[in-house]
C-alpha cells in the first residue's frame, strides 16, 4: 500500500466533518475557521513505543490513548477540542493494526466532535505525535498561574490506577486477572476531562491535567503561582484495588507520584466551593478536596492524619 493510499484508507473521510473546517486532508495545509471572540488553543503530545507504551498494548487501545493524552491537555485549559493533526512513523504497513489503531483514534475524535485535519505519515520505528487544537472565550483559559492563599486543591478522580497497572508489570506486583483487566482498562483508554474542564472556566483559580504525577503537577501550579500547598494524603482518591495495596510506601508513591491518571487538579476559591462542586457533579464527575494552597511559595507540605510525612519519590522526568 502506497503512501497517499494509506492516507485515503484510514484518515481522510474517516470520523466527523465540521463546518469550521474549509479545507480538511489532501492540501498542502488545512484551513479553519475560529469563531469570533475566542482563542486558539494548541498543544502537542508524542508517544514512542518503548517509552509511552509497552510494545504489545493493543493498537485501538493506542489509538484511544494518543488522542486522550492530548484531550487532556486542551480540558486542563478549560478549551473545547475542535481540530487534530497527526504525525504517524510507522515501522512497516500492517494493515491489521492500522485498522484498529485508526478506529480506537477516530472512535474518540468523534465522541468528541474532534475532526482530524492533517498530518504526516513516514517509516521508521513506531512513534506518533498528535497536535490538538481547541477553542476558547476570549481570555477564559485556565492557567497554572492563578492558584491563591486558601483556595481549595481538588482532583476529579482517582489517582494511580494507572500507574499500578504499568508497576504490577515491571515490578510483579500479585494481582488477580481480573483486577489487572480493570486497572489495564484505565491505563489504556483513559478519560480525558474535557466537559470539567469546561466548567471549571471562570470558577477555577488554576488547573493542571495531571500527566506525571499529583505531587509534581501540583508543584508546577505552586511555582506559577508564587504559593505553597497543603495536601491531606488521606483525602487523595484510590480505587479499591489500590486501598489494598501494600505497602503502604507503594500505595504512596503510585497515587501521589506516578502520572498516567489524566484527572484534572485545580484550585478554588472558598467563595466557589460549593458550585463547583455541584456543577461538576452535574456533569458526572465527583471532585474530591485533597487540600488547600498556603503562603510559603513553593512549598508543598503533605500531612498524613494531620501529621507531617515525607514527599515521596517524585514524578516521571525523561531527562
Ligand atoms: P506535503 O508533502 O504537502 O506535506 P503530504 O504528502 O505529507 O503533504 O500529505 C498529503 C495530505 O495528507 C496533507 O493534507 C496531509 O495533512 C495529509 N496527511 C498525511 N498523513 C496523514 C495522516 N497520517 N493523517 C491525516 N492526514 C495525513
Ligand atoms: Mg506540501
Amino acid at each position: 500500500m502506497k503512501e497517499f493510499e494509506l492516507i485515503n484508507h484510514y484518515f481522510k473521510g474517516r470520523g466527523i466533518a465540521r463546518r469550521d473546517v474549509k479545507v480538511g486532508i489532501g492540501d498542502d495545509c488545512a484551513i479553519v475557521t475560529v469563531p469570533e471572540k475566542h482563542q486558539l488553543a494548541i498543544t502537542t503530545d508524542t508517544l514512542v513505543a518503548g517509552v509511552h507504551f509497552f510494545e504489545d498494548i493493543p493498537p485501538r487501545a493506542l489509538g484511544h490513548r494518543a488522542l486522550a493524552v492530548n484531550l487532556s491537555d486542551l480540558a486542563a485549559m478549560g478549551a473545547e477540542p475542535t481540530w487534530i493533526s497527526i504525525g504517524l512513523t510507522l515501522p512497516e504497513v500492517d494493515m491489521e493494526w492500522l485498522e484498529a489503531f485508526t478506529e480506537g483514534m477516530h472512535e474518540i475524535a468523534e465522541y468528541y466532535n474532534v475532526q482530524l485535519i492533517g498530518g504526516d505519515t513516514t517509516q521508521g520505528p513506531l512513534t506518533i505525535t498528535i497536535c490538538a487544537k481547541g477553542i476558547i472565550p476570549n481570555d477564559k483559559a485556565l492557567t497554572r498561574s492563578g492558584a491563591k492563599v486558601g483556595d481549595w486543591i481538588y482532583v476529579t478522580g482517582e489517582l494511580g490506577d494507572a500507574a499500578l497497572a504499568i508497576e504490577a508489570r515491571k515490578r510483579q506486583i500479585p494481582l488477580g486477572d481480573k483486577q489487572l483487566k480493570r486497572l489495564e482498562e484505565k491505563l489504556h483508554f483513559p478519560t480525558p476531562r474535557v466537559a470539567a474542564g469546561q466548567v471549571l472556566r471562570g470558577m477555577a483559580t488554576a488547573c493542571i491535567d495531571i500527566s506525571d504525577g499529583l505531587l509534581a503537577d501540583l508543584q508546577h501550579i505552586l511555582n506559577k503561582s508564587a504559593v505553597g500547598a497543603i495536601v491531606n494524603i488521606e483525602d487523595v482518591p484510590v480505587s479499591a484495588v489500590m486501598q489494598q495495596l501494600q505497602p503502604e510506601a507503594l500505595r504512596r508513591e503510585l497515587s501521589l507520584a506516578y502520572g498516567d491518571d489524566y484527572e484534572l487538579l485545580f484550585t478554588v476559591n472558598d467563595s466557589n466551593k460549593g458550585a463547583v462542586e455541584a456543577r461538576l457533579r452535574q456533569y458526572g464527575v465527583e471532585p474530591v478536596c485533597i487540600g488547600q494552597i498556603t503562603a510559603s511559595a513553593g512549598k508543598l507540605e503533605l500531612l498524613n492524619e494531620g501529621e507531617k510525612c515525607p514527599l515521596p519519590r517524585s514524578g516521571y522526568q525523561h531527562f
